[in-house]
């Protein structure tokens, strides 16, 4: 669990009476290995947002063009604010007016396993090896499977940038990413069009 300063900060900020976003209040996960989650943000830029359990807190990447399986692509992946535990379940309509308006919904989810070496292959730290701005991984999701690894390639607050690459191994499928219009929620099958009109018109979860 992060420190309560962390996620009281979080809570703070928010009215959990007008937000549907997460409180950030559940205990632990029954999880031996740690979570990741890829959700699909129709924000100002629809993009893909990629997040990494680290000491109790999802470490977090604005995707652009979303993760993918095929080695030869190398996706930007620009570091934003450390979110709560709780968001790697959010699925929903940030209200507009709000930071980061828009809709939400969960793409991927499982666990990953560090393979966070230093220089001369020895393991380190998961931590350490963000902190140095090289960190391997193996995804188990729904979607996702295999090794990556998020390196880091520019320095300097606002502008820092990292590459998130597919590791050439057996997991390798060329499938690239879908369409994020296209792509359907990993929680409950939907597109992000059908969480928005959903939550539009108050509706209930009628897909069929
Ligand atoms: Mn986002």
């Amino acid at each position: 669990m992060p420190t309560n300063d962390a996620l009281a900060v979080y809570r703070r900020k928010r009215d959990f009476s007008r937000t549907t976003e997460p409180t950030g209040s559940k205990a632990d996960r029954v999880s031996d290995e740690p979570t990741f989650v890829v959700q699909i943000h129709d924000a100002s830029t629809l993009h893909f947002d990629f997040r990494l359990e680290v000491d109790g807190v999802l470490k977090s990447w604005a995707v652009p063009k979303g993760p993918s399986d095929d080695p030869h692509d190398k996706r930007l992946a620009m570091p934003t604010e450390d979110h709560p535990m709780e968001y790697a379940d959010f699925e929903g309509v940030i209200a507009e007016g709000e930071y980061g308006a828009g809709t939400v919904i969960v793409w991927d989810e499982g666990t990953y396993r560090s393979l966070a070496t230093d220089r001369h292959g020895r393991e380190i730290p998961f931590d350490q090896a963000l902190e140095a701005g090289h960190a391997s991984f193996r995804l188990h999701g729904r979607k996702l499977h295999g090794a990556y690894a998020l390196t880091r390639i520019r320095r300097g607050g606002q502008r820092e940038a990292w590459l998130l690459v597919k590791h050439d191994d057996a997991r390798t499928s060329h499938h690239g990413t879908p369409h994020p219009s296209r792509a359907r929620s990993a929680h409950t099958g939907r597109t992000l069009g059908q969480v928005s009109a959903q939550e539009r018109t108050g509706g209930k979860d009628e897909r069929g």
